[in-house]
């Protein structure tokens, strides 16, 4: 990894007065992703839209950070934080942390993700060092799994043979780790013959996980797909039914009838509650996710919390900052490729000027992708593209 400063701070160094934050753009923007038909089905020819925000932050002293991701719907918190945070020092993650928890106390806090990780971003390259290298990791790569869109009628997930031959795909690619996301519809069958077929075809080379995304309508349809799984023997089974993947109780009573690992939490926000459900034997796997869980500094805290507990934590979603929280997380296993499909569906905002990409055909044949060295988040992006297709961009100085 290099170490060439590309910005330096005599100023701070020496006197240790804060950089102040003087400007913060949140920008709402809109993308089409070719090959999906909406609810995320894998489907040729078919065009989705889909929206993420794009964050910039200067301060006073020069220096920049951006960041690229985050939810739509959150675009109202990412301002309220950019609000609390004018004035204030850009170096001081923990302390914005902190403010941003209180400010966002009756929201989901879903908005600070992308504002924390720009600021990491920026403290990255006032310093000529990597994310990864400030938190200190030292992992140039990360082992992915295939994350599949939703099977759906007439797609290329069509049936169960479909995921089947996909994995097929995958592992020829490099792939060592599949994930299928089933039919959203409430049944129950064809994930279940789905689970079987990937036991039988790839089970011996890949380690195999299925995500429902919440669907199954009762605990006793969870139970069944959750024992299909453990014949099969699945890696992980992951948010299995419609309690929205919020129940202790329920998860904990699951997790005594099936022998698979569980994984919950992709839906509770926060260092807290993720901790609340662990403490109540509502999962096996911690999940954590810079985008949603307050960025890079709470996905970092979730991190140690799981190490503590002597569990792993499973990132949620590809991206820049989860490579860089994966090269310094030694208790997780695999970072997530998603969304993929036969059809190449694009998940992924096209924002990259420097090569990034977490598309399925990047991966390496060893079944990995890179962490950008670069200072920072070692992602340079596309601001003329994120500009012209900006839906509402608010400046806060
Ligand atoms: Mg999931």
């Amino acid at each position: 990894m290099g170490h060439q400063a590309v910005m330096a701070r005599p100023e701070k160094a020496v006197s240790g007065k804060a950089d102040r934050i003087k400007k913060v753009e949140v920008t709402l923007f809109s993308y089409s992703m070719e090959n999906v038909a909406y609810g995320g089905v894998d489907l040729r020819g078919a065009t989705s839209e889909r929206l993420r925000l794009a964050v910039q932050i200067w301060t006073e002293g020069g220096a920049t950070g951006s960041y690229v991701g985050g939810q739509a719907n959150s675009h109202a918190q990412s301002v309220q934080c950019a609000r609390a945070l004018l004035g204030q020092d850009a170096f001081a993650r923990e302390s914005a942390y902190e403010r941003l928890r209180r400010r966002l106390r009756k929201e989901d806090r879903m908005g600070a993700g992308v504002i924390d990780c720009a600021l990491w971003d920026l403290a990255g390259r006032a310093f000529g060092l990597s994310v990864a290298e400030m938190l200190g990791g030292s992992k140039t790569k990360v082992k992915a799994y295939a994350s599949t869109w939703f099977g759906g009628q007439g797609g290329g997930l069509a049936s169960p043979e479909a995921y089947a031959e996909f994995a097929e795909e995958c592992f020829e690619l490099g792939y060592r780790a599949f994930k299928m996301h089933g039919w959203t519809d409430g049944g129950t069958q064809q994930d279940i013959a789905a689970i079987r077929m990937l036991g039988d075809r790839v089970g011996k080379k890949m380690a195999l996980m299925h995500d429902s995304a919440c669907s199954f309508r009762t605990f006793a349809d969870a139970l069944a797909v959750g024992r299909a799984c453990d014949d099969a023997g699945f890696f992980w089974y992951e948010d299995p039914y419609s309690d929205g993947g919020l129940s202790a109780h329920a998860h904990r009573r699951l997790r005594e009838m099936i022998k698979t690992p569980l994984v919950i939490g992709e839906h509770l926000r926060g260092l807290e509650l993720h901790a609340n459900l662990v403490l109540s034997d509502g999962t096996d796997f911690v999940r954590a996710d810079p985008d949603f869980d307050m960025g890079i500094t709470g996905t970092m805290k979730l991190a140690r919390f799981a190490e503590v507990m002597g569990l792993d934590v499973e990132l949620h979603a590809p991206g820049p900052a989860h490579r860089h929280c994966m090269a310094a997380i030694r208790n997780t296993n695999f970072y997530e490729l998603s969304m993929v499909g036969p059809s190449r569906g694009s998940f992924n905002a096209p924002v990259y000027a420097c090569g990034y990409s977490d598309e399925l055909d990047a991966v390496g044949p060893d079944g990995t992708f890179p962490v950008p060295d670069g200072p920072g988040l070692g992602v340079t992006y596309d601001w003329d593209r994120i500009r012209a297709s900006a839906v509402d961009t608010v400046i806060v100085e």
